[in-house]
């Protein structure tokens, strides 16, 4: 990529570009480890191994699976609790 060539361009911008780059890898960890919650669609991000996850909001608190998408059910339970 041309703005790892070291150029006056890159000596200039690299602040920037580091800052950007930054900010995508950032981006790309959110998109990694968060997933919206099936009924209140609030952003919920991922503890560990584990594919059990509930709802942040108050007022929703759904209990919810990770891999599938929904809530959280007896097959979730015998087939995916942990992601190993
Ligand atoms: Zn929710
Ligand atoms: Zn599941």
């Amino acid at each position: 990529r041309w703005e790892l060539s070291g150029s006056y361009a890159y000596r200039v911008d690299e602040k920037a570009a580091e800052q950007a780059r930054w900010e995508e890898a950032s981006k790309e960890t959110i998109k990694k480890t968060t997933k919206p919650c099936p009924r209140c669609h609030v952003p919920v991000e991922k503890n560990g191994g584990c594919m059990h996850m509930k709802c942040p909001q108050p007022q929703c608190q759904l209990q919810w699976c990770w891999n599938c998408g929904c809530e959280w059910n007896r097959a979730c339970m015998g087939d995916h609790w942990f992601d190993v």
